[in-house]
């Protein structure tokens, strides 16, 4: 029987990978496409060699809409995934016009193809920055969004919105939209993980990075916020875990068990933990001595936000699995791995 297949839009990033994996051990194949802004082609490689799958890799800009064209032609899917967004925070509030531009024109011309070719099902990586700074812990999916603090979350406060509209004029069509909290840590034969450029501007890739000697000190960005240590309180998801939620969201739109042809669900663990807990686990599982300090705190930043996860557990039948200690001792493995350290 030939295999259900789905396109994975910036398959190669560090999510994407994950979930190019957890699809093909659930039994998909798999097609990517990926302009390897933030990525590196070498992935998928990594992907084929845990799973053994052979799997097309197209280099092409999403927002190119031609290029993006090409591989509906080519190939049969019924199912596909947007990862290609731009990420960074900061980053964003320098060059908002190439945020707005990337993240709204390549999930716009996905969900116009999609339509087109009569594509149905389609999942969006959305974050749980759509809350803002909640008023009440945890958040549930009816927890109001409120206003952007950047660029970047606004992207996808409006990708929301414009998969909403469009599912209400494409009734043949199914989203679901994921709300991720922090994902973090690696795949666990270290072969897959995340490869920040520069400077890493997320906690968990710093934290490795002083760990292997490349920076010299972690900064904990605020140690006087009204929390119970001061620091500030996520919630972070291990990256496999999350790669399962996206398997777990296909098998839903496949198998026609969504209620409605926009849902939205929450990704997290349902617990939250500080800034100074987890540089703490860190050194504890890993056995070493991490060099941070206390810095000012962070321009921005939310004070604390962890999920409710009910949803996610009782209606997509998915639950966080793998422990902090484990999710931190992956990342520890392969930023090991990637400096060659024993
Ligand atoms: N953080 C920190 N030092 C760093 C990077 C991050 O103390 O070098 C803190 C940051 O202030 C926040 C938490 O770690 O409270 C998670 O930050 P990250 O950028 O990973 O994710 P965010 O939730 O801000 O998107």
């Amino acid at each position: 029987m030939k295999k259900e297949c789905v396109l994975v839009c910036g398959g190669a990033g560090y999510i994407g990978s994950h979930t190019c994996v957890e699809l093909i051990q659930a039994g998909y194949d798999v097609v990517v496409v990926d302009n390897f802004s933030n990525s590196e082609p070498s992935a998928i490689d990594h992907v084929r060699r845990i799973t053994g799958a052979e799997i097309p890799l197209i280099e092409a800009d999403c927002c190119d809409r031609e290029a993006f064209r090409k591989v509906f032609e080519k190939y049969e899917f019924n199912s596909a995934i947007h990862f290609a967004a731009s990420k960074a925070v900061g980053e964003s509030v320098q060059k908002p016009m190439l945020y707005y531009r990337n993240n709204l024109t390549s999930l716009m011309n996905l969900i116009d193809l999609m339509h087109e070719f009569n594509r149905p099902n389609l999942v969006f990586s959305s974050s749980c920055t759509v809350y803002g700074e909640p008023k009440k812990q945890p958040v549930t999916e009816q927890t109001p969004r409120q206003e952007a603090t950047s660029p970047y979350g606004n992207t996808k406060k409006i990708s929301e919105d414009i998969l909403r509209d469009a599912m209400k004029a494409y009734t043949d069509m199914k989203t679901i939209a994921l709300r991720y909290f922090n994902p973090i840590g690696a795949h666990p034969s270290a072969l897959i993980g995340e490869l920040p450029r520069g400077v890493p501007q997320n906690l968990v890739p710093y934290v490795t990075q002083t760990a292997a000697g490349i920076r010299e000190c972690l900064s904990i960005f605020g140690d006087d916020y009204p929390t119970p240590d001061g620091s500030c309180i996520r919630d972070y998801i291990d990256v496999v875990d999350l790669a399962k939620a996206h398997v777990a969201a296909i098998n839903r739109m496949t198998q026609g068990k969504s209620e409605a042809n926009f849902e939205v669900f929450n990704i997290g663990t349902g617990r939250g933990v500080s800034v100074l807990e987890l540089a703490n686990k860190f050194q504890q599982v890993n056995h070493l001595k991490l060099n941070y300090k206390i810095a000012p705190r962070r321009e921005g930043d939310i004070i604390a936000i962890w999920a409710d996860p009910t949803r996610a557990n009782t209606v997509l039948g998915w639950k966080a699995e793998r422990t902090l200690d484990e999710t931190l001792e992956s990342a520890w493995n392969w930023e090991k791995h990637l400096r060659g350290i024993e």
